[in-house]
C-alpha cells in the first residue's frame, strides 16, 4: 500500500491513502494484512487443486447422472478457478504457490467417508454427497468472500474482480446442488429407506409363519 507521504497519494475521507494514476497491486510484505491476504490466497490455491482431484472420485461414485454431471461441470469450473488464481498471483507480482489447507483436506476426507459409509447405487449416497459437496462450497464461499473484501480494502481492485468471479461460481454451484437435492434426490433417499423397512418387516412376518 502507498505510504502517506508519497507524492502520488491522496488521503481519502476514510483516512486511507490511495495511489494516483497507475494502479499498483504488488505486495508490501512488511504489512501484516497483506501477508495474511497472500497466505489466504495460497490456501485457496492449494484447496482448489486438491478439489480438482477429489471431484474425480466424487463424480465416479454418484448414483444419479444429474449429480455426476453437476460434479463434472464443477470440476471444469474448479480447473478454471486454479488458472484464475494464477492470474491473481501474477497481478500481484507473486509466483503461484500453494499452502496446505487443513480444512479442505478434512472436507475431502469427509466425502471419502460418505462414499465408504453409504451403499453403492443408493439415493442416500447422492443426498449425502450433495451435503458433503456443499460443505466444500461454503468453505470456498467464506474464503473468496473474505479475499474479495480484503483485496478491496488493500486497493487491489483487479484482483478483487477476479476473485469475485470465483465467489459467484461457488455460490451458483451451491444453489445448483440445493436444487438437485430438493427436486427428487432427498425424497427418493427417504423412500428407499421406507422400502427397505417394508422389506425387512415382510421378512420378519414370513419367518414367523
Ligand atoms: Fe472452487
Ligand atoms: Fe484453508
Ligand atoms: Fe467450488
Amino acid at each position: 500500500m502507498a505510504k502517506k507521504n508519497a507524492s502520488s497519494t491522496v488521503e481519502q475521507s476514510n483516512g486511507k491513502t490511495h495511489t494516483n494514476g497507475e494502479q499498483k497491486e504488488t505486495f508490501q510484505k512488511e504489512n501484516q494484512l497483506e501477508k495474511f491476504f497472500l497466505d489466504q490466497l495460497k490456501d485457496i490455491y492449494y484447496a482448489e487443486q486438491q478439489l480438482v482431484k477429489a471431484l474425480n472420485e466424487m463424480r465416479s461414485q454418484c448414483t444419479t447422472e444429474e449429480l455426476e454431471d453437476a460434479f463434472e461441470e464443477h470440476q471444469k469450473v474448479t480447473e478454471r478457478q486454479v488458472k484464475r488464481l494464477e492470474k491473481v498471483f501474477q497481478l500481484l507480482g507473486e509466483k503461484p504457490e500453494g499452502k496446505k489447507c487443513e480444512a479442505m483436506d478434512g472436507l475431502i476426507k469427509e466425502n471419502k467417508t460418505i462414499i465408504s459409509e453409504t451403499k453403492e447405487g443408493s439415493m442416500t449416497r447422492d443426498a449425502a454427497l450433495i451435503i458433503g459437496a456443499q460443505k466444500i462450497e461454503h468453505y470456498e464461499i467464506a474464503t473468496y468472500g473474505g479475499l474479495v473484501a480484503l483485496a478491496l480494502t488493500l486497493g487491489k481492485n483487479r484482483a478483487a474482480g477476479l476473485l469475485d468471479k470465483s465467489l459467484q461460481e461457488e455460490a451458483d454451484t451451491d444453489e445448483t446442488l440445493t436444487d438437485i437435492a430438493e427436486s427428487y434426490i432427498n425424497f427418493q433417499a427417504e423412500q428407499e429407506d421406507e422400502k427397505s423397512k417394508q422389506n425387512s418387516s415382510m421378512e420378519v412376518s414370513a419367518t414367523s409363519f
